[in-house]
């Protein structure tokens, strides 16, 4: 059998996160590659940065994956210089080493399975259904994040501690509000940044939320607003699952068509964060109470 072209295996990835599904503003599909090249060698990976890209080259990886999109806006340059130059870099590596790029982002989001089952699967959650169901899926089994199912009932700390472990490992670990003693029998979860699918989230009545990029004030105004409790992970940490999930997929449309892909899955952290300093809550004194050496008042002299 002979090895299959980009052509090919791009039409099988394309059944599986149809690129119709990805939202409007997204940029999913074919960055660079030439079609009629044979794929022998494919690797997964959440970011197309240049660590990644490096070790496709190393790899000899016909066909990089990634969820993320390399340019999300136009350019009118590839060129490896200026600001945007690291992604001119991206593109003149991928082709000089021959990898084919490909995105697949907010359409294997919405993808049965896509991001958020996988993110599910990963902390051992069963998936009963989406958060957003898509309308024009008629089994009501596409759309944006996943409702879930714990088997037995954890602690909201228990099911952090769940996530912490369980979710590949980062600077930025796990956060999370919430009464850490309350019980977790029902989840919803969000691959990648969730703050936009609270009052779905409010709506399903779930005792949580595992998502990622929580930010101040949608984070504080959904607990004033009462339940769900709130698990905050790192948004590459919620998405890599999928990388393996993919992999596995295309391992079986390669046995099915008997192409011997083979595929890998990267285990780069392209997390941007890489340091987390934990400070300790119960220390913090009101400012009037305790003069903070660090910032001493204006009749103490200069600032050091
Ligand atoms: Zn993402």
């Amino acid at each position: 059998m002979p090895a299959p072209t980009l052509a090919d295996v791009l039409a099988a990835l394309d059944a599986l996160w149809p690129p119709e599904l990805a939202e409007s503003w997204d940029a999913v599909g074919l960055v660079c590659g030439d079609p009629s090249a044979e794929v022998g060698r494919v690797l997964f990976a959440v970011d197309p940065v240049q660590e990644v890209v490096d070790e496709a080259v190393r790899l000899g990886a016909d066909l990089l994956v990634t969820h993320h999109p390399l340019y999300l806006r136009g350019t009118t340059t590839v060129a490896p210089v200026g600001p945007a130059g690291f992604k001119g870099r991206v593109v003149h590596d991928l082709i000089r080493g021959g990898v084919a790029l490909l995105v697949a982002h907010t359409n294997a989001d919405r993808a049965d399975p896509g991001v958020s089952d996988a993110l599910a699967a990963a902390v051992d959650l069963r998936v009963t259904g989406p958060l957003v169901p898509d309308p024009t899926d008629p089994e009501g089994r596409r759309g944006l994040g996943r409702l879930c199912e714990l088997d037995a009932p954890l602690t909201l700390a228990e099911f952090a501690a769940r996530a912490a472990r369980d979710l590949p490992g980062t600077a930025a670990g796990v956060r999370v509000a919430g009464d850490p003693d309350a019980t977790i029998r029902t989840v919803a979860v969000c691959g990648g940044s969730g703050d936009s699918l609270f009052a779905e989230v409010r709506a399903a009545g779930v005792d949580a939320f595992l998502t990622a990029d929580l930010r101040h004030h949608p984070a504080s105004e959904a607990r004033q607003a009462g339940p769900p409790a709130l698990v905050d992970a790192a948004h590459w940490a919620t998405e890599w699952p999928w990388c393996e999930q993919a992999a596995g997929q295309l391992d079986e449309i390669s046995d099915r068509h008997g192409w011997n892909l083979r595929t890998h899955v990267s285990r780069a952290v392209t997390d941007p964060w890489t340091i987390h300093a934990p400070s300790d809550p119960a220390a913090q004194q009101a400012p009037s109470l305790a003069p903070n050496p660090n910032f001493p008042s204006s009749s103490t002299g200069a600032p050091r």
